[in-house]
């Protein structure tokens, strides 16, 4: 009878048109499948089997993920290790680099802990105590090394990755992107394999740019701001949601795959430009007790900006307290100098020199970079204010012509890459192998 079919779920409110799956009963109740997820893990909790996804869930248009063996616990790596291996692809940032380590290790010992079976769990007055999770939230400019730290750890620990932009996002049901996309990306990067998507680690980048559009409130919704950051607030603090196997939008027919976030490490990043000011012109106002606003503040170090950072200086960016406060472990990217620019250059394990002079040897010829052409190379990075990323577009600028032309240039030729190559002033020299004395 459609007199008696369910508009909306009878539990949390959602329209029908935004439940992925809306089970009837009689009288025109329903319940929408999060709701059936949320029972489910509520029950499974009541049987000690806490936070796995419930077991039977959902109508036809859900798809579960196959029964198999469970995975292995991860392979737990001390945070000195990790800080050590980090340093392997990552200059400066020591701040970032502890805070990180500490927080992985803790989640992943948290993500083992959770998946033990209940009768091994622990006794005595730490029974029951639940660990809350560590999403991380790391402030710094752009290219600074923010996604590169969270995408090295996921490597050493052998989870899968993925990357969002929170500008391509939007509240459900408006143009762009649900958020269930983010977490589409990480089970394609775990080739659809739900139970290692949900140990996988998420960054999510540009997240100071979803802040609330406070004027906005009278005329339209805020469906890019407040309405995003509800909508992400639930998959960071772990939920069962239904994730769209080919992207874009929901709709009630389709085909979902259930996937828990419980256990999914989250690392948003953000640029918070004008933070430092924020926070040294209240470190000023609380010593002299009244310091007029002031643009040109003294620049704050990554550790000063830690501590002096409150909960209300990322409210003033927009961020919504609930947001916030789901990201409780904080760290701070120091911008990069010239001196780190040329590590960068040449220190990394991957470091760009190393992978051109690699191309070279590929050929049969060697490449050299002399040390004014790598500080030309910071200067034009610096000028281009991308901070490191400048650095891999300046040199594959300098070495076009010459990758042009290699496989002509006589085997074993030499090429040395100058500061005047580098400012375009001069070709990159070569000189070609020295004939043997016969
Ligand atoms: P963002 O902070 O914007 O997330 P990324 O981590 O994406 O920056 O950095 C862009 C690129 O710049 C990286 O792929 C890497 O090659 C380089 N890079 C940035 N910061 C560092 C760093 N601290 N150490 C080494 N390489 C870096």
């Amino acid at each position: 009878m459609a007199g008696d079919r369910a508009e909306s779920c009878s539990f949390c409110g959602k329209p029908a048109a935004q439940a992925g799956k809306l089970i009837a009963g009689p009288g025109g109740v329903g319940i929408c499948d999060a709701c059936v997820g949320t029972c489910g893990r509520l029950l499974d909790r009541e049987k000690g089997r806490e936070g796995r996804p419930a077991a039977a869930a959902g109508g036809p248009a859900v798809q579960e993920a196959p029964a198999k063996a469970p995975l292995a616990p991860i392979k737990l790596i001390a945070p000195t290790q990790l800080r050590l291996e980090l340093d392997a692809h990552v200059i400066g940032q020591a701040h970032a680099k502890k805070v990180l380590s500490v927080a992985v290790f803790n989640h992943y010992k948290r993500l083992n802990d959770r998946q033990k079976p209940a009768d091994a769990a622990q006794a005595g007055d730490l029974a029951g105590v639940e660990l809350d999770k560590s999403n991380v939230l790391l402030i710094g400019p752009t290219g600074t090394g923010k996604t590169l730290l969270a995408r090295s750890l996921a490597r050493m620990l052998d989870v899968p990755f993925a990357i969002a932009d929170a500008t391509t996002l939007t509240e459900a049901g408006y143009v762009g992107d649900d958020v269930e996309t983010v977490i589409l990306r990480l089970l394609q990067a775990a080739d659809m394999d739900v139970e290692r998507a949900q140990r996988g680690i998420v960054f999510i980048d540009e997240i100071d740019k979803i802040g609330r559009k406070s004027d906005s409130a009278s005329i339209t919704r805020d469906v890019s701001g407040e309405g995003v950051q509800q909508a992400l607030l639930k998959l960071l603090e772990g939920t069962v949601c239904n994730v769209p196997p080919a992207g874009g939008r929901k709709h009630p027919e389709q085909q979902c795959i259930r996937v828990d976030t419980s256990d999914i490490l989250f690392v948003c990043g953000g640029a918070f430009a004008g933070l430092d000011r924020i926070i040294a012109r209240r470190g000023g106002a609380k010593s002299l007790g009244f310091v007029p606003p002031r643009n040109d503040a003294p620049s704050l170090s990554a550790e000063q900006i830690v501590a002096g950072l409150q909960p209300e200086d990322l409210f003033s960016f927009g961020m919504i307290p609930e947001f916030v406060g789901r990201l409780p472990v904080i760290s701070v990217l120091e911008p990069l100098d010239r001196e780190a620019l040329i590590r960068i250059l040449t220190e990394p394990r991957n470091a760009a020199t190393k992978q051109y002079r690699k191309l070279f040897a590929l050929s049969g010829m060697s490449l050299e970079f002399t040390r004014e052409s790598l500080e030309a190379a910071a200067d034009k990075a610096l000028a281009l204010g991308t901070g490191a990323r400048g650095l891999r577009s300046v040199l594959e600028g300098v070495l076009l012509d010459t990758m042009y032309a290699l496989p002509e240039a006589a085997p074993g030729s030499k090429f040395t890459v100058t500061a005047d190559a580098i400012r375009g002033e001069q070709p990159v020299s070569v000189a070609a192998p020295k004939k043997k004395a016969s």
